[in-house]
């Protein structure tokens, strides 16, 4: 069994209270790796590392931060196949997913590597010829970056590498459950020439290793994704010292689909990002809207495409789905599913585990649709994380609209049609960081990505995510007037 350390000041090390945790993989309980359960004192002394780093790194120029990153990228797909594994065996999906993760977080690596090189600042008009005025921009300090499971190496590459391109010093917190991946993937960063205490990884309990980094008076800056409820909670606690937060937090993400929409493409698209990762996926399909003209066709071929996915151990060959992440999800996956039948929702497929011994000592469960839904059920408003798809017909667009803004959430929200006027009337209503016309990703490495109303705070990727790890300086200068 593999044995994985914490990464302080630049050395590979036991937590404090020398306790070890159990990685096991969520598709047989078979244990994959140890690792260290550190505590409020190890965060404390990668904070402390952290902070020591900072004035060094923050005075390196973009470019020798740039050629750490991507050398950084270079080893991560190097190890491609060893992340990817660990990625698999820790968290359950399907190892083609896995690797299609890790190398988007060797992207986002190169992306940020050249995109530190545009920290541009600004020269102002002043109100006297004498006065000049400049806008710099410097890095906001140590940052505090805190990942959840179900991606676990991509969204800690989302804050890894702006934060570094930006010269920040960081210490990740990965998911407890989770860790793996993230951890050699920070590894390869520091292989890179990180010098030591600019790259930190603590693992350990949120409550206690992620409080403290969030509650430490050294870390300026959190960078969080998950759930809504720790957000809520993060922003309270970094309100106490005003530290700059970004929270990229829960979705219930609408599909709405058009009477004049290519069918075969909207069932694909609506299939694969309603199951795929089992639905763990923050901008994951939640709820599907389909106009009542096409419901009976699409809801026929929906069903026969789930009902064809291949669901297995992710490494073996030709998965589509592997198991849920742990029984905590699963078991909420059926209280909603419950919930929606008592409410007088249809089953038509799914809305159990499989059947076969090889599934017994997993977390598989298989991929649902619901019909007859409505938005008294917990599936249509709340984030279910799991594999459920509901479809409800609508008849005119604004109805449909109206339904798909009827959550807290805001992440995501997906419609497909083939009329222009339709596609950017919705896109301009639909309240949500992001839109997919015809497209079931709203993730561009180049384009801001981020919540409305409860999904979250700030936005990620591209130079906005960048921007966030910056702090603005204006710098007056008065100049000899007898020279002039
Ligand atoms: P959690 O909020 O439970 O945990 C996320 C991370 O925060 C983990 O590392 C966790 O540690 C840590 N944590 C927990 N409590 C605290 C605390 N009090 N202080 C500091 N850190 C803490 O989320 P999940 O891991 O369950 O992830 C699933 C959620 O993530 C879903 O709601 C999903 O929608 C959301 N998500 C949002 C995305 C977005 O971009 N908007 C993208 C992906 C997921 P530990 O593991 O030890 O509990």
């Amino acid at each position: 069994m593999q044995r994985l350390q914490m990464l302080i000041n630049g050395q590979w090390v036991d937590s404090i209270s020398k306790n070890l945790a159990t990685i096991r993989n969520p598709a047989n309980q078979e244990p994959v790796a140890e690792i260290p359960i550190g505590t409020r004192d190890d965060a404390r002394l990668a904070l402390e590392a952290a902070y020591r780093a900072f004035p060094q790194w923050a005075k390196t120029t973009a470019q020798q931060r740039g050629i750490i990153l991507h050398e950084g990228a270079r080893l991560v797909r190097k190890r491609l196949d060893e992340i990817a594994r660990l990625l698999t065996l820790e968290q359950g999906k399907p190892l083609k997913d896995a690797k299609k993760e890790i190398l988007f977080a060797a992207e986002v690596l190169d992306y940020y590597a050249e995109e530190g090189k545009r920290i541009f600042g600004e020269v102002v008009p002043t109100t006297s010829p004498f006065i000049r005025s400049f806008v710099i921009k410097q890095p906001i300090g140590v940052a505090a970056l805190i990942t959840p499971w179900n991606f676990p190496v991509d969204l800690l590459a989302w804050k890894v590498a702006p934060a570094l391109a930006a010269g920040c010093t960081i210490v990740t917190k990965p998911p407890s459950a989770a860790p793996l991946a993230a951890t050699v993937f920070i590894g390869a960063i520091h292989d890179a020439g990180a010098p030591p205490g600019v790259v930190n990884v603590v693992l350990g309990p949120g409550r206690e290793v992620g409080a403290e980094l969030v509650e430490n008076p050294i870390s300026r800056r959190i960078a969080f994704t998950g759930e809504s409820s720790t957000g809520k909670w993060i922003m309270e606690r970094a309100s106490q010292r005003l530290k700059r937060v970004s929270l990229e937090l829960g979705g219930q993400c609408p599909l709405i689909v058009c009477k004049d929409a290519s069918l075969e493409k909207a069932v694909a698209s609506g299939v694969r990002r309603a199951f795929s990762n089992m639905g763990q996926i923050c901008i994951s399909v939640n709820r599907i809207y389909v106009a009542n003209e096409i419901a009976d066709e699409f809801i026929a071929k929906f069903v026969e495409r789930t009902r064809a996915l291949k669901i297995g151990n992710g490494l073996d060959k030709d998965v589509d789905l592997g198991p849920m992440f742990n029984e905590e999800t699963r078991q909420k996956t059926r209280e909603h599913i419950a919930d929606a039948l008592r409410k007088g929702a249809k089953l038509l497929y799914g809305g159990r585990e499989p059947e076969g011994k090889e599934y017994k000592l997993g977390f598989f469960f298989l991929p649902t649709v619901l019909i007859d839904v409505n938005h008294s059920m917990k599936v249509m408003k709340e984030e279910t994380f799991g594999p459920v798809a509901p479809i409800m017909r609508f008849r005119a667009l604004d109805e449909a609209l109206e339904l798909a803004n009827d959550t807290p959430y805001g992440l995501a929200a997906y419609i497909f049609t083939n009329n222009l006027d339709t596609a950017i009337y919705a896109a301009e209503k639909l309240e949500a960081g992001g839109i997919g016309i015809n497209v079931n990703d709203v993730s561009e490495l180049q384009a801001p990505f981020g919540g409305w109303k409860e999904s979250g705070l700030g936005r990620e990727l591209s130079h906005y995510g960048l921007e966030s790890y910056l702090e603005i300086k204006h710098v007056r200068l008065e100049l000899q007037e007898n020279i002039w």
